[in-house]
């Protein structure tokens, strides 16, 4: 019922008292063990529920024991490969995630970069160029940095879909399924998934299906 029950990463838990957490929320209790054990995971959540958390102590954490990110990033012609990516429908929602993520992950050294539409990609790229272990985006500016050859999705270890069935709503599931197919080169294997959703019809467990490997299905 605690968060020093749960284990994380030593930096994580200081920077959880400085947010103020005391208690874990009962989608945060159930939903970050399962993910830090390796599992993937689909869960029922709403917003408020502390969701954000739940998927990125896991992320965070995992990121942070994965010393392969210190790899050197190129000046000339660079390409920045995260080594996890939170996808999300909105630039709202991704700044969100974004601040919170960075609070959480504050003075451990893991560096997290967004990337949303409706703002010049100019500076995203400036950001994306020094350096990114966690990337936050929306699916359409996504695909766009992709195509332009500026991100390579094939060392994703991590990834987290946020309010899936809105992207879906909001006409989403071309790109998203040719964002994950990116992550699907060779080595495969090696990525643990987690969907956050607020509901399940047919075209999210699809999803669920064709992305999830042998996952632990939360309803809270
Ligand atoms: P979310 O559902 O992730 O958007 O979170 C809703 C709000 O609850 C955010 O303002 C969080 O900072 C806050 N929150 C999340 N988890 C906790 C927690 N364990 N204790 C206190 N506040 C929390």
């Amino acid at each position: 019922n605690t968060f020093a029950e749960i284990e994380l990463s030593e930096g994580l838990y200081k920077n959880i008292k400085r947010c103020k957490y005391v208690k874990p929320t009962p989608i945060q209790r159930h939903a970050i063990p399962i993910a830090v054990a390796g599992r993937d995971l689909m869960a029922c959540a709403q917003t408020g529920s502390g969701k954000t958390a739940a998927f990125c102590f896991p992320i965070i954490s995992g990121v942070w024991k994965d010393r392969s990110r210190f790899l050197p990033t190129a000046r000339e012609g660079w390409i920045a490969y995260p080594t996890a990516l939170i996808m999300s429908p909105t630039r709202e929602l991704s700044c969100q995630i974004h601040d919170e993520a960075k609070k959480f992950a504050y003075q451990t050294g893991v560096k997290i970069v967004a990337a949303y539409g409706g703002a010049p990609i100019a500076q995203q790229f400036r950001n994306l160029e020094k350096g990114v272990d966690i990337l936050v985006a929306t699916p359409g500016r996504l695909v766009d940095m992709i195509e332009r050859g500026r991100i390579s999705l094939t060392r994703i270890k991590f990834l987290a879909l946020d309010e899936a069935d809105r992207m879906l709503d909001m006409g989403f599931e071309p790109q998203i399924r040719k964002i994950v197919e990116q992550m699907d080169m060779p080595p495969p294997g090696s990525r643990q998934t987690m969907l956050f959703s607020a509901t399940f019809p047919e075209d999210i467990q699809k999803l669920a299906a064709d992305f999830l490997s042998n996952y632990i299905f939360l309803a809270i």
